[in-house]
C-alpha cells in the first residue's frame, strides 16, 4: 500500500462520517506513535487504531477549552500522558491526540501536524464549499426542472388557450361573415323597396302633375278666351274670377309638386343660354300693374360687371325672383320694390353675383325670420287672412337657391322692410353659344306668319284650346286624337310642325314620332306619306306634355322630337316655339299635291 498523501486526502474526503474517518486514519499512518481521539461536536467518538482513553470529564473539559481557544489546551490521557486538543472548526470536532507513550514523555505536536492540521482546515473548507456549490446546483437544478414544468405547463396552457382563441375566433368570424351577408341582403332589399317606393312616388308626382294640371290648363285657357268674347262687365268680372283663382289654383299645385320634387331629388335645373336682363325685365313688367295701382315703385337694376348672357336655369331663377318679388309687393303699401343684381366677388374664375329684393313694407319680427323659410310658415298668424298666402314661396325659393349653389337670407326692421337676397356663383354663356342663340333670335324675327300644324291630343278640351289658340296665332290646324291617326294624317296631308300629345291611347306620342323617323328614313316607304316625302329635312315635331320633368323632356328628345312644350300650354311659350321651329317656307306655298 502507497503511502497516503495530503493530496490523496483531499480526494479521499467525501462525507462528513468517512471524511473523519479517513482524517483519522491518515492521522494514524501519518503520526505512527501517537494515539488519538476525535469528538465530534454531537459528542460522538471516533478512535483511531491507537486509541487513546481520556476520563470523560477531562475530555469534556478539553473539548470545552479547546472550542474556546485558537490552538492547542492540553490535558492529560489516563494513562497519565500528556495530551492535545484542537478544535477542527472547519470538521465540526475536536482533535485528541498524545504523542507519549508514557507520562513521562514531554511531546508537543511538531510542524507536521500543524501542517496537516492547517490543510485538513482548508480541506474541510474546499469541502464545506463543495458541498454548498453541490447542493446550490442541486436546488437550481431542481429549480431549473420546476422551471421547465412550469414553462412547459404554460407552453401548453397557451397553445390550449391559442387553439381555443382561433376556434372563437373563426366561431366570431363566421357568425360575422352571415351576420354581414344577412344584412346586406336586407339592405338590398330595403334599398330596392325604397327606390321602388322613390319610383312609384315619382310616377305618383307625374302622374299627379298630369292629372292635375290638364283640367286647370282647361280652366284657365277657357275662362280667357271666355273674358275675351262680348260679355257684360258683371259676367266678364266673373271669368277674370275664375282665370284668377284657377291661376293662384294652379300656382299652389305648382308649388306643392315643385316642393315634392325637390324634396324628392327629382328636380334637376337647366344648364341653357339665357340674357339676365330679359329674365329681370320680365319680373319687373309682371309686377308693374299691381304696383301703379297700389303706388309702389317698382325698380331694377344689374352691375355693368354681371354677365349679359349666362347659363343656367332662367326659369327657375325667374320663379325665385318673383316669389321674392311678389312677396316684397304684398307686403308694401308705399314705398318701393327694388331688385337688384350687384357684383358681390370673382372665385375659381367665375363672377359670384348677388340677387337682392328690397321692400319698405311691413318687415318681419327678429323672432320669426328663421321660422318663415320653412313649409307652411307665415310670419304670424294674421297673415294669411290680411295677405293670403301659403307658406310654402319661401321654402321652395330656399331650396332652389341651394341647388344653384347659393343660400338665401334676409335681413329686415319691423315697419321699415325687408331685403331678401341671395348670393351664386354665374356662369357666362360660351361665345359659340351665344351666337347659336342669336342665330335662332335672328331666325325667329324672320318666321313667317301662317302654316299647316297637326295638332295630336286625345283630350277633347284640350283639342278645342289648343285649337284655338293656335288657329288665333294664324296657323292652319288639323286635329288626331292619337298617334295612329296622326300617320294617317301624314299619309294625305302635308304639314310645317306637328305638336304631340305624349300621352295618349292607341299609340302614344312617342312611339308615333318614332314611327314618323322610321318612315323618314326608308325612302320607299316616304313615297306613301304625303306629309313625309317631299320635306328637305325631319319634320318639326314638338311634343306636349303634362309632365314637367327633365326625364319626359330628355325620353321626348330620345324618341326624335325636336320640341317639347309642357302643358298647360302658355300662349307666349307657343309663339315662341313655333316662330323658332316653323320652317321658313310653309308647306302652304309650297305648291305642295296635297
Ligand atoms: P306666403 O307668402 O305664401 O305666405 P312665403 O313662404 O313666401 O309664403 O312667405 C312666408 C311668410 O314670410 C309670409 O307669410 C310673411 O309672413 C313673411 N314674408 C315673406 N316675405 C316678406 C316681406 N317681403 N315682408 C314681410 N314679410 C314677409
Amino acid at each position: 500500500m502507497t503511502e497516503p498523501t495530503f493530496d490523496t486526502i483531499f480526494d479521499d474526503l467525501v462525507d462528513a462520517n468517512a471524511e473523519l474517518q479517513s482524517f483519522l486514519a491518515t492521522l494514524d499512518a501519518l503520526l505512527p506513535e501517537a494515539s488519538m481521539l476525535l469528538v465530534s461536536e454531537a459528542g460522538a467518538l471516533l478512535e483511531g487504531t491507537r486509541p487513546l482513553t481520556v476520563a470523560l470529564p477531562v475530555r469534556d473539559k478539553l473539548v470545552h477549552e479547546a472550542r474556546a481557544v485558537d490552538g492547542f489546551v492540553t490535558g492529560k490521557a489516563d494513562n497519565g500522558a500528556r495530551c492535545h486538543a484542537i478544535h477542527l472548526a472547519k470538521l465540526s470536532a475536536v482533535l485528541i491526540i498524545s504523542c507519549a507513550a508514557a507520562p513521562e514523555d514531554d511531546w508537543e505536536p511538531g510542524a507536521a501536524i500543524t501542517s496537516l492540521l492547517r490543510n485538513s482546515l482548508e480541506l474541510a473548507l474546499y469541502r464545506q464549499e463543495r458541498e454548498m456549490l453541490v447542493a446550490d446546483h442541486e436546488q437550481s437544478i431542481r429549480q431549473i426542472n420546476i422551471l421547465q414544468q412550469q414553462h412547459g405547463k404554460l407552453i401548453e396552457d397557451n397553445y390550449r388557450q391559442y387553439r381555443l382563441n382561433q376556434d372563437r375566433e373563426k366561431e366570431y368570424a363566421r357568425k360575422l361573415e352571415s351576420e354581414i351577408a344577412k344584412q346586406t341582403a336586407e339592405l338590398r332589399e330595403a334599398n330596392a323597396r325604397l327606390e321602388e317606393i322613390s319610383r312609384l312616388k315619382s310616377d305618383f308626382l307625374a302622374n299627379m302633375s298630369h292629372e292635375l294640371r290638364t283640367p286647370m290648363n282647361a280652366i284657365i285657357g277657357f275662362s280667357e278666351l271666355l273674358a275675351e268674347t262680348p260679355l257684360a262687365e258683371e259676367q266678364r268680372d266673373y271669368a277674370r274670377t275664375i282665370t284668377q283663382s284657377a291661376t293662384s289654383l294652379l300656382t299652389l299645385i305648382n308649388d306643392i309638386l315643385d316642393l315634392a320634387k325637390i324634396e324628392a331629388g327629382k328636380l334637376e335645373l337647366e344648364h341653357l343660354p339665357f340674357e339676365l336682363s330679359e329674365v329681370i325685365d320680365n319680373v319687373v313688367a309682371m309686377f308693374k300693374i299691381p304696383a301703379r295701382e297700389k303706388g309702389v315703385v317698382v325698380s331694377s337694376k344689374i352691375d355693368s360687371r354681371i354677365p349679359k348672357r349666362m347659363m343656367g336655369d332662367s326659369n327657375r331663377l325667374r320663379q325665385v325672383l318673383v316669389n321674392l318679388a311678389g312677396n316684397a309687393m304684398k307686403f308694401t303699401e308705399k314705398g318701393g320694390v327694388a331688385i337688384e343684381v350687384a357684383y358681390e366677388r370673382e372665385a375659381a374664375g367665375r363672377i359670384v353675383g348677388r340677387f337682392s329684393v328690397h321692400d319698405s313694407g311691413i318687415g318681419i319680427p327678429a323672432d320669426r325670420v328663421e321660422a318663415i323659410f320653412e313649409k307652411f310658415t307665415q310670419a304670424d298668424g294674421s297673415t294669411t287672412r290680411k295677405y293670403g298666402g301659403t307658406g310654402l314661396g319661401l321654402a321652395i325659393c330656399l331650396q332652389l337657391v341651394e341647388l344653384m349653389g347659393g343660400h338665401l337670407a334676409v335681413t329686415s326692421e319691423e315697419g321699415k322692410g325687408s331685403t331678401f337676397y341671395f348670393v351664386i356663383p354665374l356662369e357666362e354663356a360660351p361665345a359659340e353659344i351665344i351666337s347659336l342663340q342669336e342665330h335662332k333670335d335672328a331666325a325667329r324675327e324672320k318666321a313667317p306668319a301662317g302654316g299647316r300644324i297637326l295638332l295630336v291630343e286625345d283630350n277633347a278640351v284640350n283639342q278645342r284650346l289648343a285649337g284655338i289658340l293656335i288657329t288665333r296665332e294664324g296657323y292652319e290646324v288639323e286635329v288626331a286624337s292619337d298617334g295612329t291617326e296622326a300617320l294617317e294624317h301624314l299619309r294625305h296631308q302635308a304639314f310645317d310642325l306637328v305638336l304631340m300629345d305624349v300621352q295618349m291611347p292607341n299609340m302614344d306620342g312617342m312611339e308615333a314620332t318614332r314611327k314618323i323617323r322610321e318612315i323618314e328614313a326608308d325612302p320607299a316607304l316616304r313615297q306613301s306619306y304625303v306629309g313625309l316625302r317631299s320635306l328637305k329635312q325631319p319634320l318639326a315635331i314638338v311634343g306636349l306634355t303634362a309632365h314637367a320633368r327633365k326625364e319626359d323632356e330628355t325620353a321626348c328628345y330620345d324618341a326624335g322630337m325636336n320640341g317639347f312644350l309642357t302643358k298647360p300650354i302658355i300662349k307666349a311659350k307657343l309663339v315662341t316655339i313655333l316662330g323658332e321651329m316653323m320652317p321658313r317656307v310653309s308647306c302652304l306655298e309650297n305648291h305642295d299635291p296635297s
